[in-house]
């Protein structure tokens, strides 16, 4: 039979839970609509359980006139201050459960904009976590960067105080390394690693076992950033590393000569799916 390693930090973080545990209790509520702003996290299983208990997802930027007001749950990847100001003006009520770590960042960038310095958010420009962010910086002077050479592209001047802030789920080492290159460069930046712990945790915990097994599983949402970096990740330490979102996807004959198998899961994967995966591999 295989080995199997199961990563302990696999599944849902602290800041999922939360956000899921809050639309469980909304969920039983009666005489107004619940919504969630989006789709809970990026599981579709998940979010069509809760559409069959009454929770509806309003698609984002959407538009809320033709909605019935009632309770919105705003997920944890957190939304820009004008879709909560739209929101209040709409007569929504708003239960946020952005994750404190998001909100967080939402701080800095207030904050240090405010200061005067140029925001830098390392990350996807087009994932919500990252649009919620932009849409807290008041002068809406931003850029969105992946590698050190985007920054340099930008051609900034290197006088200018420059604040750079991460995505909670980019990786961990790329974003030191990151800064380290800018630094050495002479540019006076702020940089705040704003990376969860637990992404983070995730993340070393992803290389000690891929470094140790002779395939990995990594299973996420194909919307999930958190699981693409896993991915990413476990690849760079194990050649024959899998993503899949489902037990479904499993396909055992890969592997039929391998003795030892580690397996993580992204932020937005149920215990369920995990077990399953691992039974699976345990035939
Ligand atoms: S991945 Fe991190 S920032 Fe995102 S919800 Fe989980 S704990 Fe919060």
């Amino acid at each position: 039979m295989m080995n199997v390693i199961v990563a302990k930090t696999a599944g849902f973080c602290f800041g999922v839970k939360r956000a899921v545990d809050i639309v469980s209790e909304r969920a039983n509520e009666t005489g107004r609509p619940i919504y969630t702003y989006g789709p809970i996290i990026h599981n579709e299983t998940v979010v069509s359980d809760f559409e069959s208990k009454g929770v509806r997802v309003i698609e984002e930027n959407s538009d809320l006139s033709g909605l019935a007001p009632g309770v919105v749950i705003i997920r944890s990847h957190g939304v820009s201050k004008k879709v909560m100001d739209d929101l209040s003006t709409h007569g929504f009520e708003i239960v946020d459960a952005t994750c404190p770590f998001v909100l967080k960042i939402h701080k800095i960038v207030q904050e240090y904009d405010n200061k005067g310095y140029h925001i830098v958010i390392v990350g996807n420009a087009n994932h919500p976590e990252v649009e919620g962010i932009i849409g807290w910086i008041p002068s809406q002077k931003y850029d969105c960067i992946t590698s050190a050479e985007e920054f340099f592209d930008l051609h900034i001047d290197p006088k200018t105080p420059v604040c750079i802030v991460s995505q909670t789920t980019f990786n961990y080492d790329k974003f030191q390394e990151l800064v380290e290159i800018i630094k050495q460069k002479g540019y006076d930046i702020c940089a705040k690693n704003t990376i969860c712990s637990a992404t983070e945790e995730r993340q070393k915990e992803a290389v000690e076992i891929a470094g140790q097994v002779e395939a990995m599983i990594v299973i996420g949402g194909t919307n999930s950033s958190n699981s693409k970096k896993l991915f990413e990740i476990a690849s760079a330490n194990c050649k024959n590393t899998y993503f899949i979102q489902t037990v479904d996807d499993l396909d055992l004959s890969v592997l039929q000569s391998i003795d030892d198998v580690g397996i993580t899961a992204g932020a937005s994967t149920p215990n369920k799916i995990i077990e399953e995966v691992q039974k699976k591999c345990q035939k």
